[in-house]
C-alpha cells in the first residue's frame, strides 16, 4: 500500500543503499567467474556476480547434508529469517528495483509474499510429520526473484532437506541477499548452498546428478521439459519434479459484466509488472455486443498508465527484464503490426516496451506465451461460449482464468468446464494469498501441488510406504 506513511518512508530510505555483490555460498571454496549484473532501466552495472561452474556444483552436492534440526527448531529459524527479511527491507527494495526493474508497489508486494512463505512453511514444518527426502535442487525464475526463490527453499527446508539453490541468471543479487539472511537466521550452509550461474551449466549439473533426491522448478514449460528429460536419464525413478510453469491465460467478459470494474481488472491483469507475471491475462474474450464500447474504455485506461522509472511512486509499468525479452517481444509486435489496436508511449531507453493491445480472432492466434505488456483481444457471440472454452482448454495450459459476469449460473457452468489452477470471478486474475489461496497450474502449466498450500510441503517429505512418490 503506497499510501501508507511507513511504507513511503521505507522506500525513501532505500533509494541510496549500496547493493552487495553476489558469489556462490558453499561448504567448500567455489571456483567462479565474475559477471556484471545490469539494471534493466538503463543498462548500468548494479553489482557483480561470481557464477559457479559445474565442478563447484559437483562439490556442493557432495557437501550437502539434510538439515539436522527438529521440526520446532526449523520452524523457529524460518520465522527468524522472516523477521530478518522484514528488517532488511531497504536493501531488498533497492535490489528489486535496480536488478529486476520492479516498481515500488511490486517490490513491497514481493517482500510481503516472501515473508508470508517463510512463516507459512514454518507453520507447516510443525504441522506435518515425516522425514526429509535428502538433497533438493531449487531452480527459480527472475520475475519473482525473491518470493518464488524463498518459497521453494523454505518449503524444502521446512521438511528438513538440504537445498542447492540456483537463481535465474538475471537476478542473482536479490537471491544472494535472501540466502545470507537465511544463514544469519541459523540455517547451516551444508543445508543451504547458493549456486548462481546459467541454466545450461549450473542448472543442467543440478538436474542430472543421481545424488539429487528431488527438484523444485519454476520457469518456462520448455525448460521444465528439458529438466524432466535430464532427471529421467540420470536420477532414480520416482525422484519428484515439482514444476510451476508458463500459461496462456484467458478472461471472458460477457455483456452483463460491470464495465468499469471489468476494465480496471483487465488492465491490472495485463499490464501490472509489465505483464511479466505467469498469471497475467494474455487473451481477453469480450461478448460481441459490448465489445466496441469496452475496447474503447480499455484504450482509455491504458492511456492513464505511466511507464518509466521504478522508483517514481506514480509509475505503473516498469521495464522488461533484459534485451533478449525486449527484442523478442518487439519483433513479435512488428510481425503483428497490422493487428495493433492501441499502444501507449514508453521511455526510449533501457528495456522499456509500450503496453500494447492487439486484435485477434481467438486464443489460437497466440503462437506462444508473450511474457510482457501485450494484451490480445477477441470477441465472441453468446452462442459460441462453449466453443471459446473448448478452444482455451485445447491449448493445454491451465494456470489462471478470469470471468466477468453477473449471471450466477454461468459462474458454475464455466467453473465446471474450464481447466485451470486458479479461477478468478469478477476481479483481477493476478495474485494469490499464501496460506488461504494457494497458487499453481495444471496441464502444461505445472505439476502441482499448489504453492502456498499444505499439500505443497508434503511433497518435500519422504513418502510413507505405499504412498505415491
Ligand atoms: P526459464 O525457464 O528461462 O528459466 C527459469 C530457470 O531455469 C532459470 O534459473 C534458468 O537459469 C533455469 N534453466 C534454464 N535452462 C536450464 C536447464 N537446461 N537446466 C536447468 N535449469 C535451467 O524461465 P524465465 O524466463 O526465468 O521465467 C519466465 C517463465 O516462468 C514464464 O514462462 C512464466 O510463465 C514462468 N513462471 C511460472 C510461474 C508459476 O508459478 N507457474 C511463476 C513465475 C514464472
Amino acid at each position: 500500500d503506497l499510501t501508507d506513511a511507513e511504507t513511503l518512508a521505507r522506500i525513501d530510505a532505500a533509494r541510496d543503499i549500496a547493493i552487495p555483490d553476489a558469489a556462490p555460498i558453499t561448504v567448500s571454496p567455489p571456483s567462479a567467474k565474475p559477471m556484471p549484473v545490469r539494471n534493466p532501466t538503463d543498462g548500468d552495472t548494479v553489482a557483480q556476480v561470481d557464477e559457479a561452474d559445474s565442478a563447484t556444483v559437483a562439490q556442493a552436492i557432495s557437501d550437502a547434508r539434510p538439515w539436522d534440526a527438529s521440526a520446532a527448531e526449523r520452524a523457529a529459524i524460518l520465522r527468524r529469517a522472516a523477521d530478518l527479511y522484514e528488517e532488511n527491507f531497504g536493501v531488498i527494495f533497492a535490489t528489486l528495483a535496480r536488478e529486476a526493474g520492479k516498481i515500488m508497489t511490486d517490490a513491497v508486494g514481493e517482500l510481503r509474499e516472501a515473508v508470508d512463505f517463510l512463516r507459512y512453511y514454518a507453520a507447516q514444518a510443525e504441522a506435518q510429520n515425516g522425514s526429509a527426502r535428502g538433497v533438493f535442487t531449487a531452480i527459480s525464475p527472475w520475475n519473482f526473484p525473491l518470493a518464488i526463490f524463498t518459497g521453494q527453499i523454505s518449503a524444502a527446508l521446512a521438511a528438513g532437506n538440504a537445498v542447492l539453490a540456483k537463481p535465474a541468471e538475471q537476478t542473482p543479487l536479490i537471491a544472494a541477499i535472501g540466502v545470507r539472511l537465511l544463514h544469519e537466521a541459523g540455517v547451516p550452509v551444508s543445508a543451504l548452498q547458493f549456486l548462481p550461474g546459467d541454466g545450461a551449466t549450473v542448472g543442467a549439473a543440478l538436474t542430472s546428478d543421481e545424488r539429487i533426491n528431488g527438484v523444485v522448478f519454476t520457469g518456462s514449460t520448455d525448460t521444465a521439459r528439458v529438466i524432466a528429460r535430464a532427471m529421467a536419464s540420470h536420477m532414480a525413478p520416482g525422484t519428484p519434479l515439482i514444476a510451476e510453469t508458463g500459461g496462456l491465460n484467458a478472461m471472458i467478459v460477457d455483456s452483463t459484466a460491470l464495465p468499469e470494474q471489468a476494465v480496471r481488472d483487465i488492465v491490472a491483469s495485463s499490464f501490472q509488472s509489465a505483464g511479466q507475471r505467469c498469471s497475467a491475462l494474455r487473451c481477453l474474450y469480450v461478448q460481441e455486443d459490448i465489445a466496441p464500447g469496452l475496447i474503447k474504455m480499455i484504450q482509455g485506461a491504458m492511456d492513464e498508465l505511466s511507464v518509466g522509472d521504478p522508483w517514481k511512486l506514480s509509475t505503473d509499468v516498469g521495464p522488461l527484464i533484459d534485451s533478449e525479452a525486449h527484442e523478442g517481444i518487439a519483433s513479435y509486435l512488428e510481425t503483428n503490426n497490422n493487428r495493433i489496436l492501441h499502444q501507449v508511449p514508453a521511455p526510449d531507453c533501457g528495456h522499456f516496451l509500450s503496453p500494447t493491445l492487439l486484435k485477434v480472432n481467438g486464443i489460437d492466434d497466440l503462437e506462444r506465451e508473450i511474457f510482457g505488456p501485450v494484451l490480445h483481444v477477441a470477441t465472441f457471440r453468446n452462442r459460441d461460449l462453449e466453443k471459446v472454452i473448448g478452444d482455451i482448454n485445447a491449448r493445454g495450459f491451465g494456470l489462471t482464468f478470469g470471468l466477468h459476469t453477473r449471471i450466477d449460473s454461468r459462474v458454475q457452468e464455466v467453473t465446471d468446464a474450464i481447466h485451470c489452477g486458479n479461477l478468478y470471478v469478477n476481479r483481477n486474475q493476478i495474485g494469490a494469498v499464501v496460506g488461504s489461496q494457494p497458487f499453481g497450474g495444471e496441464g502444461l502449466s505445472g505439476t502441482g501441488p499448489k504453492a502456498g498450500g499444505p499439500l505443497y510441503v508434503s511433497r518435500f517429505f519422504k513418502p510413507v510406504d505405499g504412498a505415491a512418490t
